[in-house]
């Protein structure tokens, strides 16, 4: 069975590999810290890949574990396995491992009270990480305003300290692209519908480059507010995509069993996508 102590061990592994960087760039609201990995050089444009941002899509987290240690081109590289590790605990154990009886009864209320999480996308405070950006911040007619399993949008736009550590990690660095894995439907999103024309043309060239060796239909994301690539690719000018990994057929939670596949041909578009842009 998929458990959160098997993905924690994971990543405590790669932590010791001589060949990979890592940092705590902070801690999650139940107190986890937040890890990044770098492999290749910090000289010049970085990629940032990130994952698990959706509690429930947690297989993206093993896929970018996957993609760390295959990883060994010059081009530096950040990945972040777990955006959102309070959120994927959940999914996997229920709320029984935290303390505060409070907090376990809001949780309870909002999961419409019942103890099976699988389907949880929000962090440990019922907040979507993913709407909680300062780009188009709850304009979405998807928006909710109050705590939730999926779609709340927090109090103001990066009120959650998972969001504020990441922005700080990201701050200062210099991207080339970012690409955002989310699960499911085997989409490569982009086009924030805030950008320019040109910047829409450039981004579905690209997106087109990321989707042809997975085999993934390319889809421009109208109507989305408030993500981490909306947010990268209107305020920070990073061209950034989402890819959603795995067929529509699949149930969410998609379980770890099922990474053969969804991993299939992941390093082929890395590699595909530095060879034609990491030089910049
Ligand atoms: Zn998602």
């Amino acid at each position: 069975m998929d458990s959160y102590n098997n993905l924690s061990t994971e990543i405590k592994s790669l932590i010791k590999e001589k060949n990979i960087d890592h940092e705590v760039y902070g801690k999650s609201y139940l107190g986890e810290d937040l890890h990044a990995f770098h492999k290749g050089s910090y000289h010049g444009k970085q990629l940032l890949i990130t994952a698990s941002m959706h509690a429930r899509e947690y297989i993206s987290c093993k896929v970018v574990l996957n993609l760390i240690k295959e990883y060994n081109f010059t081009t530096g590289c950040y990945f972040i396995p777990l955006v959102n590790p309070d959120g994927v605990r959940i999914v996997l154990e229920g709320i029984n491992f935290i303390d505060d009886c409070g907090l376990k009864n809001l949780l309870y209320r909002i999961n419409n009270n019942s103890q099976d999480f699988s389907l949880w996308k929000a962090n440990a405070r019922g907040v979507d990480l993913n709407v909680n950006f300062n780009a188009m911040w709850g304009e979405s007619k998807f928006t909710s305003f109050f705590p939730s399993s999926s779609g709340y949008v927090g109090e103001y736009p990066n009120s959650e300290i998972e969001n504020k550590n990441l922005l700080n990690f990201i701050q200062n660095k210099n991207f080339y692209m970012s690409i955002a894995y989310h699960s499911k439907g085997n989409v490569v999103y982009y086009g924030f519908e805030k950008l320019n024309k040109k910047e829409i043309k450039n981004a579905k060239k690209i997106a087109k480059d990321i989707a042809k060796p997975l085999k993934y239909k390319i889809i421009q994301s109208k109507g989305s507010t408030g993500g981490l690539s909306d947010y990268l690719s209107y305020s920070l000018k990073i061209p950034s995509f989402t890819i959603e990994l795995g067929s529509d057929k699949l149930k969410h939670p998609i379980k770890l069993s099922e990474i053969d596949i969804i991993y299939k041909n992941q390093y082929k578009m890395l590699k595909n996508i530095i060879k034609k842009y990491g030089a910049l």
